[in-house]
């Protein structure tokens, strides 16, 4: 077979293996971002996830990575030997290091397959974008066939790269800001809340206060359902995740999910605390401790009175 066609079938190759090197890590960051549903949403999101992930790894990514070592190497045999061509070197000196980026996501790729999640969503962005620089390095080197240009171009990498990260980050701030963003109160204001609420809910959601010890309505109640903000409505916790922590009230070791909360720094009473507000109507909830059972090690330590309970 002639030259161009395997060279036309490297290429077809390296568009298919980049195809997956570029949508793997997107299904990483999927994964580890449904760490923070709840416990049913989790395993159906993540079991899905799984399944697209070997899909294209094992159906599209490994398969890619192998037709480009070989029809790379038939078209390298043309330039032997590869000494006279230093842009060629340079070249499979990139290559070498994809071959090695692809052989880290397989890693990633085994941790998740077996639920374990060593890198948080927003260091999978940035892998996430390790083979953007490698498409950028290599192209140039490829078109241009000139080391030299290679300063110019490795120089625009490195500008490259920090413009990725400072659009990661970004990124990341107005993630977190849509997060926990207060929506609108609906116009309520505090007069309204006065005659919404009776006299105890009213100093429990709006004035931060606390509840007695053992005397609340749901303190002892375990039949199973989902909890919604007494103020609002909005969705907060599962029976699925409340148990006895002895403390006087209610607790779970985890929300239905982290954006219907909010959580606030608490220095007043002279300690350090976390305060748990509902994210919609910015209720008081109550507090969370770092000292609850797993999978969470969190007790989120909430007040009856700010809860309604519904039966599932
Ligand atoms: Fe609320």
């Amino acid at each position: 077979m002639n030259y161009l066609v395997f060279k036309s079938l490297h290429i077809i190759s390296v568009v298919t293996w980049f195809a997956g090197l570029f949508y793997m890590p997107r299904l990483f960051v999927y994964f580890a971002e449904a760490e923070t549903k709840n416990p049913a949403e989790k395993k159906i999101l993540q079991d899905q996830f799984k399944i697209m992930q070997r899909r294209l790894w094992y159906g599209i990514t490994w398969p890619s990575a192998i037709a480009v070592l070989i029809f790379g190497s038939i078209l390298a045999a043309q330039f032997w030997p590869i000494t006279q061509y230093p842009w060629l070197v340079l070249k499979l000196g990139f290559v070498a290091l994809l071959y090695a980026y692809h052989i880290f996501l397989h890693a990633i790729f085994k941790q998740q397959q077996n639920n374990n999640i060593s890198f948080s969503p927003l260091a999978l962005r940035v892998i996430n974008e390790i083979s953007t620089i490698f498409l950028v390095a290599i192209v140039f080197l490829v078109v241009l066939k000139n080391v030299l240009s290679m300063v110019y171009g490795i120089v625009g990498l490195f500008v490259l790269v920090a413009i990725l990260m400072i659009a990661i980050k970004a990124y990341k701030k107005i993630r977190e800001r849509e997060e926990f963003s207060m929506p609108e109160l609906k116009n309520i204001n505090n007069d309204d809340w006065k005659t919404k609420l009776n006299e105890e809910e009213y100093k429990i959601l709006r004035m931060c206060g606390t509840e007695r010890p053992f005397a609340g309505e749901y303190y002892l109640f375990f039949e199973s359902g989902i909890y919604t903000c007494a103020g609002c409505g909005h969705e907060l916790f599962s029976s699925e995740t409340k148990y006895d922590s002895g403390s006087g009230w209610p607790a779970f070791y985890d929300v239905i999910g982290t954006k219907n909360i909010r959580l606030i720094e608490d220095q007043s009473l002279g300690m350090k605390r976390v305060e748990v507000r509902c994210s919609y109507c910015d209720s008081h909830l109550g507090h969370v401790f770092e000292d609850g059972p797993r999978p969470t090690g969190l007790r989120y330590c909430i007040n009856s009175i700010a809860l309604k309970h519904h039966k599932s």
